[in-house]
């Protein structure tokens, strides 16, 4: 049976409304503070090129910790497995910016969607790529078939003018010897990646090869093969949205990155990619109304990976 996913969409968009405006806004970049709370959007990527959408589902927003997953891809598919002696693949159980854990692990991050273990990816694609941002940004231009989308420069200058704690991460690794490159080209490139601006649409089509075992559905192009492709669902599964993982997995149901910009990328493997946005931060840093909103799509479609 065919799954109305229009109707669907915008029963869920309905059924949020009460939790709209309701989370807090991100404003230790200052940047993202001025964003309204307000905002909800909503888009269905299918592999088969169908889409859906509802409400601000075309307007960008800052991408944030969701590119992590998009700079970890572009890693594994140069690196393959050399990646997972710089950085684990553990949840962290502890905030996405902390520095206690990372120093008695000897500065190798637990997960690569923490900001230490962001910091090691970008580390590694700065030794393959002349700029590890620009790197990513084509990447996300070229999985999202839109080579309209750049950097926010005003969200990247207020992150950097304002990153003591990444700096703080960064040079414990340099220390601990796991970080190559000066910490100020680190820090600032890592700044801009997470300034990227996208849509939830854009976001979807980026997500989708993730869904497709590793391959870009529309043109079939190989990003990464099936094996990785699971991995890098399992990684998102287990550490995609801070260190509440495990209630996103019970109440959703699908790997997933989230960002403090308030977008969620959720992957049902074999049929689609599936973005929401709403600024609003519940106490853990992921969208309030963004998780209910995913809860709502897996309950309603049926669609999860239990
Ligand atoms: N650029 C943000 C930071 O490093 C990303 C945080 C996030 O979205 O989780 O703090």
């Amino acid at each position: 049976m065919s799954i109305d996913y229009q109707g669907i969409l915008e029963k869920i968009q309905q059924e949020v409304q009460p939790l709209i405006g309701q989370g807090k806004v991100a404003t230790y970049i200052p940047e993202l503070a001025k964003v309204s709370p307000h905002h909800f959007g909503m888009a269905v990527y299918c592999l088969d090129g169908r889409r859906f959408a509802v409400g601000d589902a075309f307007q960008k927003f800052s991408t944030q910790s969701v590119t992590k997953l998009f700079a970890l891809a572009l890693a594994f598919e140069r690196e393959g497995d050399a990646i997972w002696k710089r950085v684990g693949r553990e949840p962290s159980g502890n905030p996405f910016n902390s520095l206690t854990q990372l120093e008695y692990e000897r500065g190798v991050p637990r997960n690569p969607f923490i900001n230490a273990g962001a910091l090691v990816i970008n580390d590694i694609l700065a030794q393959r790529f002349v700029q590890a941002d620009v790197a990513v940004l084509q990447f996300m231009r070229q999985l999202a078939d839109q080579p309209k989308i750049e950097f926010d420069r005003a969200v990247a200058l207020s992150e950097q003018k304002h990153a003591h704690r990444n700096n703080a991460i960064a040079h414990l690794m340099k220390d601990f010897g796991n970080l190559h490159n000066p910490v100020d080209t680190v820090i600032d490139s890592y700044c801009r990646q997470c300034a990227i601006s996208m849509s939830c649409m854009e976001l979807a089509q980026a997500g989708s090869f993730l869904a497709n075992h590793g391959t870009i559905p529309w043109s079939g192009q190989v990003i990464l093969d099936s094996s990785s492709a699971k991995r890098l669902n399992a990684v998102m599964l287990t550490c995609g949205t801070y260190d509440v993982a495990g209630d996103f997995a019970f109440r959703v149901g699908l790997p997933a990155k989230s960002g403090v910009g308030g977008g969620i990328l959720a992957i049902v493997p074999g049929e689609l990619a599936v973005c929401v946005w709403s600024p609003g931060l519940d106490s853990a840093g992921n969208s309030l109304a963004g998780v209910m909103a995913l809860e709502l799509f897996t309950t309603m479609t049926a669609r999860s990976i239990f």
